[in-house]
């Protein structure tokens, strides 16, 4: 039986094995990075198409590791969202974003009506002390509940549409806005999307990548643009990086757009900075 044993682990790939290891040191190294606040939030600004002013921020979070230095959230969001670890973390982020956007708004470094964004993993939308979490986070940090937008991912609000549906409306009490994230690559139904009380539409960076060359890409993002805006939705283009795409967006009625060609996510003192430059922007 020690030799079958031994054979079946032949069974696991040299890959396998590695990402196995990887998620449990994984694992381990998230709690010491909640113990030891390893997390920060840094802010990305979006931009109105219409007259360029400042019409929010997204925060994203960052995870700096004492030996391996940054580790990008597409890394540890995935193995936080499996072993629950999520919850905690994302309390916290909602939390903080709150804090700290309260307090540019209070000292008017922010317009009155700039919301911030936060990201919701499928594990924290789904979890029954969401809506309890959103008010305590609103009464504690004293913004109104029309400055926060939580980010939800079209896959996410795919997985169990019925009880996406409620929980969507549960938010909407509050006053807290919705927007769905990386719209375009979830295979949602059309029909679905009619039926989320969505506020804001956010374009998937892949299909404003290509732009100018890619003619379908084009076609698509006009075509979701026009669909949403007859759905009352406000629509974000994520990733805009060049002129070229700036142009087609803004001769599309597209109405805000975040990219590096507006700002990269910023810390809290370069997000003060660029405030403070592009006054008129
Ligand atoms: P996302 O929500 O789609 O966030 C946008 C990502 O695109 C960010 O990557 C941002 O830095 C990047 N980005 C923004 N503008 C550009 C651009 O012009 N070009 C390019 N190439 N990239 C751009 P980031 O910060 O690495 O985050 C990756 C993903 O991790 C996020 O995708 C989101 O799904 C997740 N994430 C980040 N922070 C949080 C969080 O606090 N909670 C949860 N649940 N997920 C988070
Ligand atoms: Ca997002
Ligand atoms: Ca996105
Ligand atoms: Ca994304």
């Amino acid at each position: 039986a020690k030799e079958l044993g031994r054979n079946n682990f032949q069974f696991f790939s040299e890959d396998m094995n590695h990402s196995i290891l990887e998620h449990l040191s994984l694992e381990k190294e998230i709690n010491e990075a909640i113990a030891r606040q390893q997390f920060s939030l840094v802010f990305q600004p979006k931009i109105s198409l219409f007259d360029f002013g400042i019409t929010g921020v997204e925060t994203l979070i960052r995870w700096q590791h004492p030996e391996k230095g940054m580790i990008t959230p597409d890394r540890f969001i995935p193995v936080a969202e499996e072993t629950g670890q999520i919850l905690e973390i994302g309390s916290w982020v909602l939390e903080q974003s709150c804090r700290q956007i309260s307090s540019l708004i209070r000292s008017n470094v922010l317009p009155e009506h700039a919301k911030v964004a936060v990201n919701l993993s499928a594990r924290q939308f789904t979890d029954p002390h969401l809506l309890q979490r959103i008010r305590s986070v609103l009464e504690i940090t004293n913004i109104p509940p029309h400055c926060l937008e939580l980010e939800i991912t079209e896959s996410t609000l795919m997985e169990d549409v019925e009880s996406a549906i409620q929980i969507m409306q549960e938010i909407k009490k509050t006053g807290v806005a919705i927007a769905i994230d990386d719209f375009g690559t979830g295979y949602s139904s059309l029909a679905y999307i009619k039926r989320f009380p969505i506020d804001v539409l956010k374009v998937d960076r892949s299909f404003v990548m290509d732009i100018p060359e890619d003619k379908n890409d084009m076609a698509i993002t006009a075509a979701v643009i026009a669909m949403a805006h007859k759905l009352s939705m406000t629509v974000v283009a994520e990733g805009v990086e060049t002129q070229e795409q700036l142009q087609f967006l803004r001769q599309n009625n597209c109405d805000e757009g975040q990219g590096y060609l507006f700002s990269r996510p910023l810390s809290l003192g370069q997000l003060h900075q660029f405030l403070s430059e592009n006054e008129r922007l």
